[in-house]
């Protein structure tokens, strides 16, 4: 029997088992290139249908073409015109000794400032996500510690809050040789030098290294929510800084009244200078940011695979930044260019897949953390307006994550499938318009990868 004949007959006994329209959207389409050894390479239309008749249909499909060849093992499936595709190109000793001596630079913040050399305002891309924040910190460079004071930045998870506060430190810090010194430091080490000053006995000491500098710059102030003692130091560290024209640059993962279990005297220092936000980068911009990235390690990818991946790799330029990095080490290791299933495979497995291991209670537990709430506040039947968004998004998360049914989601959250339909609609719709449904959502989200 050849291969035509073989797979048209495997077909015709799927369609039997599917229904007719899952059969037309997965299988209609399908070859079977080639039949060697015992392993049959099967073609798909696109890498979405590849990984799904993958996973659901590869037992099934196997265990029919055995009845017809018994000498069949196993399955391979690729996507249609990848296989010749492939073009090898060799990567030079010098991209990847550039790129090591880059990664080598990268790990090591000046000592005095503790800030990073690789974060400069030049190699930040600039669009709509984060103009103005970026407008901001070009204001603050110029005339530092007068015209926004505190600068205050937030944003969600990977969207360039770190790199943007310490280009500013860097800036200032060559522009001005010296005169003027930042200092960089993650709340997280502020909290712990309160710790050990109190241990230690050695708060002055403490209170002096940090008044010593004139650009403050912390770095995911969100931390220092309901630490009493970090928060009263930190507002001591404040106003001593504020009186005397100090610039402070503070980061956030969400704006200053959503940081929950901060002091409001802290809350309303935080809102008296300039808050920007910066959002997700729109397809230009991350198309911009993978070519700077390409630029930086003195290396290039066909456009193909660079719209390939700015379209799949979305909300967060880390991830983004994780996926080149995977590609760069494949080609310098197997010194070949990937082919796009590749660059599909490699995403995949760097952005992270929650529905294997998320729960619905981990999603309402999440969505009470980052609310503040209780889960029975968000279950309950009261028409509070605090608990009405927060239940629509956990409804709407449940059902774009896990893919529960209405009815499911609905008995969940003790009301009808009706309701469940109308608020993830309302979630669905509102999400494109308001850009902090959208972040409040990613960071709900990152609640739940943290688990
Ligand atoms: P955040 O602090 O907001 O979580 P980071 O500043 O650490 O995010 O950014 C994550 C990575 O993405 C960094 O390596 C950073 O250089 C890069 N990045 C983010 N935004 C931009 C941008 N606009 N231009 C260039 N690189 C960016
Ligand atoms: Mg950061």
């Amino acid at each position: 029997m050849d291969t035509e004949q073989l797979w048209r007959l495997t077909l015709a006994e799927m369609e039997v088992q599917l229904s007719r329209a899952t059969f037309a959207t997965w299988l209609k389409d399908s070859h079977l290139i080639e039949s060697k050894d015992g392993t049959l390479l099967i073609s798909l239309p696109n890498s979405f249908a590849k990984e799904w008749v993958e996973n659901k249909y590869q037992k099934s499909i196997l265990g029919i073409i055995r009845n017809f060849d018994s000498a069949a093992k196993k399955l391979e499936f690729v996507v249609h015109g990848t296989v010749s595709e492939i073009s090898p190109r060799r990567v030079t000793a010098m991209e990847v000794e550039n790129f090591q001596k880059k990664m080598q630079l990268e790990s090591k913040p000046d000592p005095e400032t503790n800030l990073n050399p690789r974060y400069t305002m030049s190699s930040f891309v600039v669009g709509g996500a984060n103009e103005l924040a970026f407008a901001a910190a070009q204001a603050i460079i110029a005339e530092v510690g007068t015209k926004y004071n505190p600068f205050f930045i937030y944003g969600g998870v990977g969207l360039g809050k770190t790199h943007l506060i310490q280009a500013v430190g860097n800036e200032i810090k060559s522009r001005y040789q010296g005169k003027i010194r930042p200092k960089y430091v993650p709340s997280e080490k502020f909290t712990s030098d309160v710790v050990s000053s109190i241990i230690n006995k050695r708060v002055e000491d403490m209170k002096r290294r940090y008044r010593d500098c004139d650009v403050l710059i912390i770095d995911d102030i969100q931390f220092i929510g309901g630490k009493e003692k970090t928060e009263e130091e930190f507002f001591h560290t404040f106003n001593a800084l504020y009186g005397v024209n100090k610039q402070i640059v503070i980061s956030s993962d969400r704006p200053p009244q959503s940081i929950p279990i901060l002091e409001e005297r802290l809350r309303s220092r935080f809102e008296g200078g300039l808050t920007a936000d910066i959002g997700y980068p729109e397809y230009e911009m991350r198309v911009a940011i993978i070519k700077e990235k390409l630029r930086e390690r003195n290396t290039g990818l066909s456009e193909k695979i660079v719209d390939l991946i700015a379209r799949k790799v979305k909300k967060n330029v880390r991830e983004l930044e994780g996926v080149l990095n995977k590609i760069f080490f494949h080609q310098a290791t197997k010194k070949i260019e990937l082919s796009e299933s590749d660059v599909e495979d490699i995403i995949k497995k760097s952005t992270k897949n929650f529905s294997d291991r998320v729960t619905d209670d981990q999603i309402l537990k999440a969505v009470s953390e980052f609310f503040n709430i209780s889960v029975e506040d968000i279950t309950s039947r009261g028409r509070k307006k605090e608990v009405v968004e927060p239940r629509q998004i956990a409804m709407y998360l449940i059902r774009e994550i896990l893919d529960m049914s209405y009815p499911y989601i609905g008995e969940k959250m003790g009301r009808d499938h009706t309701t469940a339909i109308h608020s993830v609609e309302k979630i669905g719709q509102e999400i494109n318009k308001n850009s902090s449904l959208g972040q409040k959502i990613n960071l709900i989200k990152e609640l739940l990868y943290k688990g």
